[in-house]
């Protein structure tokens, strides 16, 4: 009988003991989730200037084809760093060099940005910076020539521009970090090998303790008429981050995402996928100008660019929170 009074007590007081914690736990969680929301709401969501951005666009363009090893490649990397140097806590270089065709040494850099550098969360954004050196589908055939690179290029490094300018006036609430992929589209058609050569170098060397949360991936996204499918890498690997991106378009009214997965794109983005990175593409592939020498600025519109950038920064500064592993990496 004592001996079973004292189980009840004993199985009494574990209960009681586990309850507490249950309380205390859900309370902490509350204050927490307060804490997260009262982070995010407190930071206004910068406004994003398609016009501006826009310039960033047409600023690359005016260099010239960005081809590897061109002058015009030189003098733009110059750019870029020297602009990101003006919004980011800091801007690294990654200087590599690659074998390419015919006995070529490829000189590449990508050019790696950092905002809120103090926070543990972090979402990594990218673009590649590099533009083609071929015009494989001009008609008639222009092979050896370089293609200006508006859409397929510098559309995706000028939302980053914004945003990052952006990222100045307004601090993310979580660590944001650029990248500005080198050698993305040099490969000859159908050669993977020679394609994403600064995202695969980047995921070699990729620091071990380096996770952020997601990774999100722009390319082709300039063009009027923009329609962003999702695209099949990005719905096999990430579609949590899918849904929380075509979600917060949906809510913003932003029609240029469209509900439609679309065939699987080999991109740097998949490169991230390689080394545990969830990433999404966001890449509008149905354009008519695709390595011709006719994808030149008057194809693409700040309204375009603004969609994207809008929709992305909402993700930050707003819709973050409601991720589901939001906060789990702490
Ligand atoms: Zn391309």
């Amino acid at each position: 009988m004592k001996k079973i009074l004292l189980l009840i007590l004993i199985t009494l007081t574990v209960n009681s003991c586990s309850q507490k914690t249950e309380k205390d736990r859900s309370q902490q969680m509350k204050s927490s989730q307060g804490r997260q929301a009262s982070k995010f709401q407190s930071v206004p969501v910068p406004q994003f200037d398609g016009k501006s951005a826009f310039n960033y666009l047409v600023r690359q363009v005016d260099f010239g084809p960005r081809a590897p090893n061109s002058d015009a490649h030189h003098q733009c990397l110059l750019y870029l760093e020297q602009e990101l140097s003006l919004y980011a806590d800091s801007v690294q270089l990654q200087k590599f060099d690659v074998p390419g065709y015919d006995g070529t040494v490829l000189r590449l850099t990508n050019i790696i940005a950092h905002f809120n550098l103090k926070s543990p969360t972090r979402i990594l954004l990218t673009a590649h910076w590099d533009s083609r050196p071929r015009a494989d589908h001009q008609p008639g055939g222009a092979v050896d020539k370089p293609i200006p690179g508006a859409d397929d290029g510098a559309s995706g490094v000028a939302i980053l521009l914004e945003m990052a300018r952006g990222f100045k006036q307004s601090p993310p609430p979580v660590g944001v970090d650029i990248i500005l992929w080198d050698g993305e589209d040099y490969g000859k058609e159908g050669d993977m090998n020679y394609y994403c050569l600064g995202a695969k170098y980047w995921a070699a060397t990729k620091p071990f303790s380096y996770q952020p949360l997601f990774a999100v991936n722009l390319d082709m996204v300039g063009q009027k008429d923009l329609q962003i499918p999702k695209e099949g890498y990005s719905v096999e690997y990430a579609p949590d981050v899918v849904k929380l991106i075509w979600d917060t378009a949906e809510n913003m009214g932003v029609t240029q995402f469209v509900d439609r997965t679309s065939e699987p794109i080999y991109d740097d983005h998949l490169q991230l996928d390689n080394v545990g990175i969830k990433a999404v593409d966001l890449i509008d592939f149905d354009y008519k100008y695709w390595h011709t020498l006719e994808d030149t600025p008057d194809k693409c519109s700040p309204e375009s660019l603004s969609a994207i950038g809008r929709v992305l920064l909402q993700v930050i500064y707003r819709s973050l929170r409601t991720y589901p592993y939001y906060g789990y990496e702490r």
